[in-house]
């Protein structure tokens, strides 16, 4: 039998030559075609519910769930992933905990699902592709303190805690902050802090940073982040870019000397940041 592998074309992460990214010097903005390949970490709700409405009939058994759980992780290792704890961490977090009951069968597709009031839990290849461009910042030690913009349904929280020593995660909507305290609570995860707030804020409290990670993208990079990341920090963040007309994964290093050098890197399509706080869907 011939190698899944070797048969699938390498798609992620993707080559530089495949998103038009020439590779530049440390400092230098370079610039993603327009035709690069486009993360979306959403994908429509009427897709998922079409899809959900088609399974619910049959309730999904404990050890198919955990054989899907390899799976995914299989195919992020094919698809290019070679950052063993990020693996390590997505083969335990069980995501099917973090969707509606009526998604589970679909919880480790690679496909966004939503969470409620408009949000969505991101791809699982969207999480691993962040989680390691944040873990292989310059010097490459381990990540101490991470901030994460955008709770949700706290999934990716649950993953960061597996490669991270503690984790700040804000949320601005109050029903899905209490979503997320519930979801995590019986997880059990030392070291993660959940803060409702506004994330453009940053979290001035346990602040600095080695890692800030955004699942919503604005228009710029609130300088709160900046001025919260510790020297040697990496932030990870989508956020619009005019020229291309679109979302990119930005990627910023602070430097030792507390210089900022920042890259882009592929297209993606991320829930928008927004500011301020909402008390909707409080419980
Ligand atoms: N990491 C999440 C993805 C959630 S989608 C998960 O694993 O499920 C992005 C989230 O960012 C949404 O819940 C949205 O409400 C939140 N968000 C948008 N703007 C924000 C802001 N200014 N501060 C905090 N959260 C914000």
């Amino acid at each position: 039998m011939s190698d899944p592998a070797a048969r699938k074309p390498r798609r992620w992460p993707l080559s530089l030559d495949r998103i038009g990214l020439p590779a530049s010097a440390p400092g230098e903005r370079t610039m993603t075609t327009a035709d690069a390949q486009t993360l979306r970490p959403q994908r429509p709700l009427s897709d998922a519910l079409r899809e959900a409405n088609r399974q619910r009939a049959a309730p999904v058994p404990q050890s198919d769930l955990q054989a899907f759980r390899q799976n995914m992780v299989l195919r992020l290792r094919q698809a290019g992933c070679q950052d063993e704890r990020v693996l390590a961490a997505m083969n335990v977090v069980p995501r099917h905990l973090f969707v509606d009951s009526a998604l589970v069968a679909q919880a480790y597709e690679d496909t966004s699902l939503p969470i409620g009031l408009g949000q969505t839990i991101s791809k699982p290849s969207v999480v691993a592709r962040m989680i390691e461009l944040l873990r292989h910042r310059p010097g490459g030690a381990d990540l101490a303190r991470v901030l994460e913009i955008g709770t949700g349904c706290g999934y990716q929280a649950a993953v960061l805690a597996h490669v991270a020593g503690r984790v700040v995660t804000i949320e601005r909507l109050r029903g899905l902050h209490d979503r997320a305290l519930r979801q995590l609570a019986p997880l059990q995860l030392p070291g993660i802090e959940l803060v409702y707030g506004d994330g453009r804020l940053g979290h001035g409290p346990a602040a600095p940073y080695d890692g800030i990670i955004a699942a919503a993208g604005g228009h710029d990079l609130p300088a709160a982040w900046l001025d919260q990341l510790a020297r040697g920090g990496r932030l990870v963040a989508p956020v619009h870019d005019p020229a291309l007309r679109s979302q990119v994964l930005m990627v910023v290093d602070k430097l030792g000397d507390g210089s900022i050098v920042q890259r882009i890197h592929e297209a993606v399509r991320f829930v928008p940041l927004e500011s301020g706080t909402s008390d909707f869907g409080h419980s």
